[in-house]
């Protein structure tokens, strides 16, 4: 593959992180068959895209394109979210899906990859208008997916209330009640903590990762916390922060971002969480709700937190792909952060990849090393804890909130170890007085048990 001038920007981008992290470590030395699997593996099984067209509240028609990528099922049916974003192209999509195709590889359970999505902007738009766009998207989709096939999930731009319709949608269209999609209501087949799943998986990744470089003396207890985003991801991740007594020092959105000297409030993101249903933004809900008035939180428009943060023991962004550039990185190694994990796909720019990681292995101690992970690691809870919800929907039981937490938390821990002991089996460095690269890591424990699982079947001989 040329990365000169990548016609698809954004997959060329995931593919070279986890080239280099293979090509980086001693796997293709010690495994030279490994070698064979990557040009197989970055061409997706099949692509679909489809025209999707409905009637806006104004009596006019409007079109957007529909896409599903259903990238690899060596591990199990397809699985991966559904974005509705008007950014959503063919290179985003094979991005986030190719990415999935790992990050499920490191659930521990049996799911293959895949992304899907529409290329529209919902905002300001009725419920009634987003229930026809679901209706018309799930028309062509419901051909392709299945519980054994494919199910997908949510991502930006669909939560509940998109989930809701596109799964009515389906039922109609196939006269079939089934674990088509999670993410779904509670009392119509969903899983409990399935909402939560991302950020606090998010948030029991990281303290794995503190727990792991201070031996177990120090936790989120009294940490300056940066989030960006405001979205499900960010929600959860800064409750559960707060929770475990954390200082979220800011919060953003597509049009700027907040942040609070003495830590925004559970009672401040669950004010917000309402008001982004109906597509507010930070300005507007800071000025707007009451919990806002009496604390000093500041904003700032156009921003995005990091380099205007202070003082940051923790960064996790949670808003999109590429949102830490290379010098907003340096800004933060230099306000002191320790922990940069992603709840965003792809947060980082490959060059802040280049700066955490340069700040890990070039450390004389741990505690002077930064430590990054990878949405790919981090960020998993989500698809999880869905693959939880098929679990549960094929026994047509419901699991309580303290299970499935459980089973949450315990498979990040293992999730984190797994990438430890990869990292550590086929590591190149030789600096020792540091912690081992968890992009490694990551890309390296699973791009082994999916290559594994193609050899197997015959998908790559
Ligand atoms: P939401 O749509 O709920 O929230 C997205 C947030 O990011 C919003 O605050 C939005 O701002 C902001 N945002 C979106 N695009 C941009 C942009 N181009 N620049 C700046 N801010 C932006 O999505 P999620 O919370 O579900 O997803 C966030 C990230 O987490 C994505 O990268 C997603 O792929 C990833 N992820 C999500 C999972 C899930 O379970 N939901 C699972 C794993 C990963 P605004 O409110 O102004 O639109």
């Amino acid at each position: 593959m040329s990365s000169s001038q990548p016609i698809e920007p954004e997959f060329q981008q995931a593919y070279d992180e986890i080239v280099s992290s293979l090509t980086d470590s001693t796997l293709f030395e010690k495994q030279p068959k490994y070698k064979k699997v990557l040009p197989v593996v970055s061409v997706p099984e099949r692509v679909i895209q489809f025209r999707v067209t409905w009637e806006n509240d104004k009596g006019e028609q409007e079109v957007a394109p529909g896409f599903r990528v259903q990238y690899n099922s060596a591990k199990g049916p397809y699985k991966g979210g559904l974005r509705f974003h008007p950014s959503v192209n063919l290179s985003i999509l094979k991005f986030l899906g190719f990415e999935q195709i790992f990050k499920n590889a490191l659930t521990g359970l049996d799911m293959g990859g895949a992304k899907g999505g529409l290329a529209v902007d919902l905002k300001g738009r009725s419920d009634n208008e987003i229930r026809r766009i679901c209706n018309s998207f799930m028309r062509e989709l419901s051909r392709h997916i299945g519980q054994d096939t494919d199910v997908p999930a949510g991502d930006i731009g669909v939560g509940g209330r998109e989930i809701g319709y596109l799964f009515g949608a389906y039922r109609s269209y196939r006269n079939s009640w089934e674990g088509v999609l999670t993410g779904k209501g509670l009392n119509w087949g969903g899983s409990l903590i399935r909402p939560e799943a991302t950020g606090y998986g998010l948030v029991y990744y990281t303290q794995a990762m503190i727990d792991y470089a201070t031996k177990g003396k120090e936790s989120f207890a009294g940490k300056r916390v940066a989030i960006s985003g405001s979205g499900n991801v960010a929600q959860y991740a800064a409750l559960k922060v707060i929770e475990l007594g954390g200082i979220v020092v800011s919060l953003s959105d597509s049009k700027g971002a907040i942040f609070s000297e003495t830590g925004i409030t559970a009672d401040q993101v669950t004010a917000i969480a309402e008001a982004k249903i109906n597509f507010k933004s930070l300005q507007q809900i800071v000025a707007e709700y009451s919990v806002f008035t009496e604390d000093k939180i500041k904003y700032i428009d156009g921003a995005r937190p990091w380099v205007h943060a202070g003082k940051v023991d923790i960064a996790l962004p949670c808003a999109t792909q590429n949102e830490i550039s290379g010098d907003e990185a340096k800004a933060l190694v230099a306000a002191g952060v320790k922990f940069v994990a992603e709840g965003s796909n792809m947060g980082s720019t490959p060059e802040a990849i280049r700066v955490f990681e340069t700040a890990r292995s070039t450390a004389s101690s741990v505690p002077s090393a930064v430590w990054y992970v990878g949405g790919k690691a981090s960020n998993l809870g989500g698809v999880l804890v869905s693959g939880l919800e098929m679990a549960q929907n094929s026994q047509r039981v419901s699991w309580t909130r303290e299970t499935v937490d459980k089973e949450l938390k315990k498979r990040m821990i293992n999730c984190f170890n797994d990438c430890i002991e990869a990292a550590e089996t086929y590591s190149k460095e030789s600096n020792t007085s540091t912690l081992p690269s968890l992009v490694k890591g990551a890309n390296l424990a699973s791009f082994i048990k999916v290559a594994d699982a193609m050899f197997d079947q015959g998908d790559v001989f």
